[in-house]
Formats: C-alpha cells, structure tokens, sequence
C-alpha cells in the first residue's frame, strides 16, 4: 500500500507545483493522475499569466483589477497574497526553465489582458501552459527520491476516519484495473475544473470535476459554484478556443454589420473588457439579431501585423486553419461565447485548507475565492502556482506534526464491488454518451450567459432525471485493461453532481453579479447577495446551501464599468 506524508490528486500545474513545495519541504510526497501528467488539461493553456512585475506597474494595481473583475464576490485578503506573491513566483518560473518571451530589449515582455489596467500577462507565444508544464514536470524530476508518481492512475474515492479526517484515497491503476488504498496524513486535491458538465466547452474529455464531486461526497463544502465562466471567443460548433491574447494582440470584436459593437458596451476597454462583459456583449449582438446566421459575431485578427501573429500567436493560426478552415491573418474568423472555467470549487482557506481536516485542494478543482464571479484572464495559472505551492508547505508541515494514520483496506473491495457492478450492468438502458450529451446540451441552454428561474428550473429537473438514469446506463468493455467505459461511467456520476451543485446555487442567487447574469433579477444587489453561496451535500436529496461573508479588506464595492 503507498503510504505518504503527502497524497496529491492531479499533476497538472496545481499538483505539479504542491508536490514541488511539499518535497522542497522535506515531506515524502505521492502524486497520481489519471492521464500522463504532462497531458494534464494545463497544458492546453495558451495566453499567459498575469504578475505586476514591471517597475510602473504594482501588485495593488493588480489586485484591484482582479476585485473588480470579481465583481467584487472574490475574497480580498486571498487576492491580496495572490497579487502580492505573482512576481517572485514569475521570476521562480522563469528561473526555472521557462522560455517566457522577452522584447527587443532583453526584457521579459508582456501583452495586454481583459479587465487589466497594465499590460501585465507574461507569455511564451501561446502555448504558456504547454511551457510550463514541462518544466515543472523536469524540475519534479530531480525530486524522484522523494516524490512517486502515479501515472494513469484513476482516484475513485476519498478516505475519511471516523472523526471525519481526509486520510488518503482509492485508486485504480488504468493499465490493469489493480485497486490500491493511497494512504497519506494529508491529501491535496488538485484535479482541475468541470467543463465537459456543458457542450460544447474549450475543456478537454479529462475535465469531469472528479475532485468537486469527491469531495463534496465526503462533507466538504463547495463555493461560488453559480460562477461558470464563458470565454468569449470560441469557435462555433466544437467549442476549440480563440485566446484572449489575440484581443491582447489587438483583434477587433465585429456584428455582421461590420459595426465593432463593444463600443456601446465598454467604451474604455472595448474588446479588453472582462470576460462576463464581453461574452454578455457578443450574446446580445446575437440574440438581436446582429450576429451571422450561425449564431455567432466575428473575431478580426487582420488588425494584428501578420508577421506579429504568425509569431506571436502561431496555435490559433493553425486552429483557424485546421478546425474552421479560415486563415486568421486573412479573414475574420466567428467566433462565440463558450464554456471555460469554474470560478467556483471546493470551498479553500488561503493555505488550500478545505472544511474536512486533512483535506486541501487548489487549482481550478478548488475556490479561494481569488475569481469571486468572474476570472480575469491569466490569472488562473498564477492561482495554481500560488495557492498550489502554500498547499504543498502546508500539508507538508501538517504531515510532520502527525504519525501515519492506519487504513482499513476493507475499502478496496467496496469499489473493487461498485466497479464490478457497472462492469455488469444490464444492457439496454441510455448509452452514457447520450446522458452525457443531454446534461451538456442543458447546460448550455439554460445554465450558460443569460439565465431565469424557469429556465434553472427545467435544468434541475432534467440533471435530477439524469441522475437516476445514470447509475443504469451499461458499458461495452469488460475487461480490466485500460478500460475507459469504467471510468466514463464514473466521471458521469461526478459531473451529474457538480451540474447539479452549478445549478442549485444559480437558482439561489437571485441578483446578477459577474458571469451569473439572472434576466428575471437583473441588477447587481449587494444588499442580499454579496455573500458566498456554499452548498453541501443532502443525502439523496438536492444540495443543501448556505452563506458564508465576502472578505473586503480595502476596496468597497462601487459600480463596475470598463
Ligand atoms: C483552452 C484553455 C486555455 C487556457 N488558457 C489560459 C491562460 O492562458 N491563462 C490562464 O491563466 N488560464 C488559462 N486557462 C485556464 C487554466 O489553464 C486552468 O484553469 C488550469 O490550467 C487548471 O490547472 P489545474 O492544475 O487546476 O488542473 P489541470 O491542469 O486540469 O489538471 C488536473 C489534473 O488532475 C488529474 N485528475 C483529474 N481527475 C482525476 C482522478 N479522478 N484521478 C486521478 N487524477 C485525476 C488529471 O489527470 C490532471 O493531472 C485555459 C484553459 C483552457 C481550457
């Protein structure tokens, strides 16, 4: 049985960074993931990441940006450390390995960013998650005596002691379907967000919200789960992401008038408004009929010098190319607003303390809350490096103050059972694909850039029927050997409960406040509702919600106009 003072779930730039920080910190660390970890959904990261590191700029500035783009719902002493620590972390990265790019000076270059009021998103081309990763992956490299990594191993289930303490987890080893108890005094969730809970989305198959549903299952408490992020710019049909850096770049937003409408929504930031805003500005040009006729508005790269994109933003180009069949330095491409990002998570302390003891998490499976109601782009890899690292040192000074628990391997055969259960499973009920597509397509309609109570109504309703179809729905595969039907089968049950903690919270709010935008509640109303919304589960029943208070420490709320 592994058995460590630090179990960290996810290998992504989250866990990658938590492990580095725990062994730096003399803990005997393991780390799984279900798919290689420089396969991990960080990878696909393109634009950048965001640090006041320039002399004229400041880590106040960037705070500020970041609470406004909140929509004020971000706690402030959390945005305050994130800020405050993003130039020694950048400088951390750069120092070890990463090829960020640098201007005709020598310099570390930058490029603008939506909502940032400095030029402050550091990037290599955009591919910077691909970057990234890799070094953090060589750098955990040099600590293989005390770091184990678990690759292709698939955690089903968190451990808890009868006092309610995380004390490790099962996993099943994907090559040959071994099932092992990962016993450790403290388990670091850092499994990434919950994108495939909508159709189309830019996250990848892996993204299934494993760590939010494991979690939650076991007590902790999930927050600002109402705030799901939809990108501005994604292709029509496939969902495949056009980044912010080509706005950064200076790409125009186009109707099909050709009129650049984000003059009437944001006349000082016009494309570079927050991502709400602008995704809420693209919706409205459609929904009036301003659009094309496949629903969409146009992203104008041609304003970009082409000899900058074809440096500066070589992917897109081939996106453009390979999956619209548009050459972007040519022609305008159409574009739309599209799933991307769950401000909200399993409810963290700025150490990535969760309210299980023994239980952290960070990264985009976790809520700080550093987003609040809306994510700033570029600042989501700095809050896995962040609160990733500060996990790590914490856990890992945790650990030394306890002996090993001793673990019941009792649990081995209970999912050994429920996996043999879906393995045998009756043929002839819904495919999971078909659940899986009904849940997004949902999702999407009525839980996505506009939304009203009848409409979170009808979505409950249908997440709530999803769910009891689910646990029927059988699968081809019977062996043990990298059988993805099994863990297909799994990672529906995870997404069927995180859709439906996403929509019990978007019914709770009754306000309009960053990416929750409710027509039948139009305003924003601090009054009642600048408050987080927690959500725990209730047994068999719908979640259970309640509040928790918005940390301010200087910045009031005011309105927020870009
Ligand atoms: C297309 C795209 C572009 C983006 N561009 C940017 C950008 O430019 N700047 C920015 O700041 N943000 C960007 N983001 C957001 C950012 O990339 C992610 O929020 C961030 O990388 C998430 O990192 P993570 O470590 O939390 O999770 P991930 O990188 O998703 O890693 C999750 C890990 O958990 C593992 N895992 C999950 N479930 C299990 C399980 N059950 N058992 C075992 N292992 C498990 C996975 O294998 C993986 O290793 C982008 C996102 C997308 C989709």
């Amino acid at each position: 049985m592994p058995s460590h003072d630090v179990l960290i779930i996810g290998a992504g730039l989250a866990g990658q960074r938590a492990a580095l920080a725990a062994a730096q910190a003399g803990a005997s660390v393991s780390i799984v993931s279900k798919v290689h970890p420089v396969r991990s959904h960080s990878v696909a990261a393109a634009g950048g990441i965001n640090a006041a590191l320039n002399p004229e700029d400041s880590w106040e500035s960037h705070a500020f940006d970041t609470v406004k783009g909140s929509d004020y719902l971000g706690d402030q002493d959390a945005i305050e450390i994130m800020c405050r620590e993003a130039p020694d972390e950048l400088l951390w990265l750069e120092h070890a390995g990463v090829t960020f790019h640098r201007d005709e000076t020598g310099h570390l270059g930058t490029r603008a960013f939506g909502g940032a009021s400095a030029a402050r998103t550091y990037y290599v081309a955009d591919i910077t998650g691909h970057a990234l990763l890799h070094v953090l992956y060589e750098q955990l490299m040099k600590h293989h005596a005390t770091v184990d990594r678990y690759e292709e191993w698939f955690t089903t289930d968190l451990l808890q002691d009868d006092d309610g303490r995380c004390f490790g987890a099962i996993c099943r080893n994907l090559r040959d379907g071994r099932v092992e108890v990962f016993n450790a005094k403290s388990t670091i969730l850092a499994s990434g967000g919950a994108g495939q809970a909508y159709e189309p989305t830019t996250n990848g198959l892996i993204v299934t919200g494993d760590g939010m549903a494991q979690a939650f299952r076991i007590g902790a408490k999930l927050m600002d789960m109402e705030m799901v992020q939809y990108h501005p710019t994604c292709l029509a049909g496939n969902g495949i992401l056009i980044t912010e850096g080509a706005r950064g770049e200076g790409a125009w937003l186009l109707n099909a008038k050709g009129e650049r409408f984000m003059e009437r929504y944001a006349p000082n930031k016009l494309e570079l408004a927050s991502r709400d805003v602008v995704s809420r500005a693209e919706q409205t040009e459609i929904n009036e009929g301003r659009g094309f006729p496949d629903r969409t508005v146009a992203l104008d790269v041609t304003k970009v010098p082409r000899r900058r994109t074809l440096e500066a933003l070589r992917e897109i180009v081939n996106i453009g190319r390979d999956f619209a069949g548009v050459d972007i330095t040519r022609e305008p491409i159409h574009i739309r607003p599209g799933n991307h990002y769950m401000m909200g998570g399993v409810k963290t302390d700025s150490d990535g303390r969760t309210t299980v003891p023994g239980l952290y998490a960070a990264g985009e499976v976790a809520c700080v809350s550093v987003h609040g109601g809306n994510r700033l782009g570029a600042n989501s890899l700095l809050d896995t490096l962040i609160f990733g690292r500060r996990a790590g040192e914490h856990a890992a000074s945790r650990a030394g103050e306890m002996t090993m628990p001793s673990t019941p391997t009792s649990r081995v055969a209970d999912v050994e059972r429920s996996i043999a259960a879906i393995i045998g499973r009756e043929p002839g009920g819904r495919r999971l694909g078909a659940i899986k597509r009904e849940l997004g397509a949902t999702m999407n309609q009525h839980v996505a850039v506009f939304r009203d109570g009848a409409g979170l109504a009808k979505a409950h309703e249908v997440v709530r029927r999803l769910k009891v179809q689910a646990p029927k729905a059988a699968i081809d595969d019977r062996g043990s050997v990298f059988n993805q039907d099994v863990i297909a089968a799994i990672e529906l049950g995870y997404l069927l409960d995180v859709a439906e903690a996403i929509v019990v919270a978007a019914q709770e709010r009754k306000e309009s406040r960053g990416a929750q935008f409710r027509t039948d509640f139009p305003q924003r109303n601090d009054a009642d509702w600048l408050k987080h919304i927690d959500i725990s589960v209730n047994g068999a029943e719908a979640p259970r919600v309640s509040y928790s208070p918005v940390t301010i420490t200087r910045w009031q709320p005011e309105e927020r106009t870009y």
